[in-house]
């Protein structure tokens, strides 16, 4: 028999969060997980890893301090996503005013 520390608690709220796609957690913390090497926000896209190869960081300095990468998928180390996404709809709008004649 294996004795194993219980950490119910935030790790346990953290996976939940994950699990949940939890948009309110997205800037909370990141999640790493150990077999891929690469650390998520909370509501990734990708596959959901096992728990048992989560690990959890408060902030994605942290995840890529402990030699984790950022994933491509969900961009844990950008922030402010949002406000570059509506300039970038603005320049979109503007660029197709039609040409007359
Ligand atoms: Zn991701």
């Amino acid at each position: 028999m294996r004795q194993t520390k219980h950490h119910t608690g935030k790790d346990t709220l953290r996976w939940a969060a994950v699990c949940a796609g939890d948009a309110a957690a997205r800037d909370r913390f990141v999640f790493a997980v150990a077999t891929t090497g690469i650390y998520c926000r909370p509501g990734c896209p990708a596959r959901r890893p096992l728990r048992a190869n989560v690990r959890f960081f408060a902030d994605p300095a942290a995840a890529r301090d402990a030699g984790y990468r950022a994933c491509r998928r969900c961009h844990p180390d950008r922030a402010g996503g949002a406000a570059t996404s509506a300039a970038a709809v603005a320049g979109a709008l503007g660029s197709t005013h039609p040409s007359a004649i």
